[in-house]
């Protein structure tokens, strides 16, 4: 590959630039054919299409105003259509569209300075990348998504025929398929073509349909399809990565984790295997004196706890669990074979969830338990995570940093804690309106959570601030990978409600052990932070420049 990819996205975008005349010249010639052949309604459909397409790739490109006209312009030859206006209208109206589209390209040709400035490369080139069949005949906009979803760990490959597709799909299976809806063979092609290759599919491929089309019968098709989301264009990348996430993520959902507590090892072992075959990882604690221990190894979602065993009670045990801080919302369900209902009524008074009496039968089980764990996950990550993005908050940032402080002091190790934050962010908010602003938000969250390592831990620290702790990473080697997700995100064009914008971030960057505990860990990264707004936003500080300066 000889160009960058900054260099080729700025090729597609002139060479977009170049080829718009010639698309609205070609428009203005078919509407002229129009004039002149009648009411051929060959002629009326190529041209819907024509118009359509324009009205989709040109947003794409930052030719907003342009998209406006054409799709102005498809509505008017849709209406045609039906029988709604006269020829002589449609062409009056029809060739203002076209007047206008010819005057604003000549306006709003992209000056040399909207190209992208640093467009990123990709990390780790394709390798670990999730393959997607990307199918649109627009060759620029697909080389602009394929671009775009390569920032977040895809490779696309591009099709811009069907019968292409069709082909590679034989030796190749891809995670996803993201496809266009109208091609030369039809305005409902893309879902046809899903459709036939669904039904020779053991397995159903996700899909995701992109499409200038919003209306219900467009939809419709791609949900009978087997579709799996519907983005109309220009479509929000933000958006289609987190469903692109959600569809090809599937797999490494984490299975419930139950401890059991029991003293008759047959029992507990039959418990054990029953969970297992549903998914669930168990752990049998042998000794129920130990309970400590396991709480902390294994980190139940759910503890499953016998009532009555020679060292001590089931409810005595689940006491002792309430007693400590972290353990205070776990599950506890006891299993026992007591009927009597005030039995059962005080052991629950002691912090028990539920009572379940033996003998169980197995699906009951089942249920009791993953219902309840369930509920445990949704509730630790409501107390962990924030809402909007899925990252740690606030509190539990900072518990991460202090851990990790503590690690690196007994392992002799480096750690890296960054503070990011948006840069001009209210004016995203003023400009664009509250929603846009979170979905930049999520875009950032999402880069971060693809660029780092699993082991870095990530938190959204306030309104658009972020943190970061890079463990085993010095100050400088953190904010070179900073800095590349920096250029990334600079580079990331936001769509929204038909408008786009870029958005960029400033950070500080402070190193574990210049800066010895969590308080002047932070206030060093702060205080970057705050110079690197200073210094004109859009750049990364380190704490030490900034004190040596
Ligand atoms: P600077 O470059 O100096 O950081 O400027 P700024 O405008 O980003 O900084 P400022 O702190 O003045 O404004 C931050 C704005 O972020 C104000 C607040 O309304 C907005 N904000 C905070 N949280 C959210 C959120 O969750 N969603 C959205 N959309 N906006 C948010
Ligand atoms: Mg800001
Ligand atoms: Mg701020």
């Amino acid at each position: 590959m000889a160009d960058s990819p900054r260099e080729k996205l700025k090729q597609l975008r002139e060479t977009y630039a170049g080829q718009l005349p010639g698309k609205i010249g070609q428009i203005g010639e078919a509407l002229d054919g129009l004039r002149l052949s009648g009411e051929d309604p060959g002629a009326v459909e190529g041209l819907i299409r024509m118009a359509h397409t324009l009205a989709g790739s040109a947003p794409s490109f930052g030719f907003t105003a342009v998209g406006k006209s054409a799709r102005v312009m498809e509505s008017l030859l849709k209406d045609f259509a039906k029988g709604g206006c006269s020829a002589d209208e449609l062409c009056e109206k029809a060739g203002r569209c076209i007047e206008e589209m010819k005057h604003l390209c000549d306006d709003l040709r992209p000056a040399a300075g909207d190209a992208p400035a640093g467009w990123a490369v990709p990390q780790d080139g394709d390798r670990g990348r999730k393959t997607i069949f990307l199918v649109e005949d627009d060759p620029l906009l697909s080389q602009s998504m394929a671009l775009q979803i390569s920032h977040f760990g895809y490779h696309a490959e591009n099709f811009t025929a069907l019968s292409e597709l069709e082909g590679a799909l034989l030796h190749t299976s891809p995670s996803a398929i993201i496809m266009d809806m109208m091609f030369p063979e039809g305005d409902l092609a893309g879902a046809k073509a899903i459709a036939r290759i669904q039904r020779g599919r053991s397995s159903p491929l996700p899909v995701i349909f992109i499409s200038n089309r919003g209306d219900l019968n467009a939809r419709l098709q791609a949900v009978r399809a087997g579709g799996n989301a519907y983005f109309t264009k220009p479509v929000d990348i933000a958006g289609l990565v987190d469903r692109l996430d959600a569809l090809t993520d599937g797999e490494v959902v984490n299975p419930f984790r139950i401890l059991i507590v029991d003293d008759d090892p047959e029992l507990a072992n039959y418990y054990s295997l029953v969970l297992q075959e549903n998914g669930m990882d168990t752990l049998v604690a042998e000794d129920p004196l130990e309970i400590m221990r396991y709480m902390v190894e294994f980190n139940p979602d759910l503890i499953l706890m016998d009532m009555y065993m020679p060292q001590c009670a089931g409810y005595e045990l689940a006491k002792v669990i309430r007693q400590m801080e972290a353990y205070i919302s776990v599950p506890i369900v006891f299993l026992s074979a007591e009927t009597d209902i005030n039995k059962q009524l005080s052991a629950m008074s002691t912090g028990g969830d539920e009572f379940l009496t033996k003998p169980i039968e197995p699906r009951h089980l089942i249920s009791s338990v993953s219902t309840r764990a369930e509920r445990m996950r949704i509730i630790r990550s409501f107390m962990e995570c924030d809402s909007l993005t899925g990252l740690l908050n606030h509190t539990k940032t900072k518990e991460y940093l202090d851990k990790e402080i503590s690690r690196a002091v007994r392992q002799g190790s480096v750690l890296a804690f960054a503070m990011l934050d948006i840069d001009r962010f209210k004016s995203v908010n003023d400009t664009y309106g509250h929603p846009a602003g979170d979905r930049v938000i999520v875009s950032l969250s999402r880069l971060l959570q693809q660029r780092l390592r699993n082991t870095d831990i990530i938190g959204r620290y306030g309104g658009e601030e972020f943190a970061i702790v890079l463990a085993g990473a010095d100050e400088e080697s953190a904010a070179k990978v900073v800095d590349e997700i920096r250029l990334s995100f600079g580079q990331i064009r936001h769509n929204y409600d038909g408008a786009e914008f870029s958005a960029t971030f400033s950070c500080g960057v402070a190193g574990f052990p210049r800066y010895g505990d969590v308080i002047s860990l932070c206030d060093a990264a702060d205080k970057a932070l705050y110079e690197a707004k200073h210094k004109g936003r859009n750049r990364i500080m380190l704490a030490q420049e900034q004190e040596n300066r």
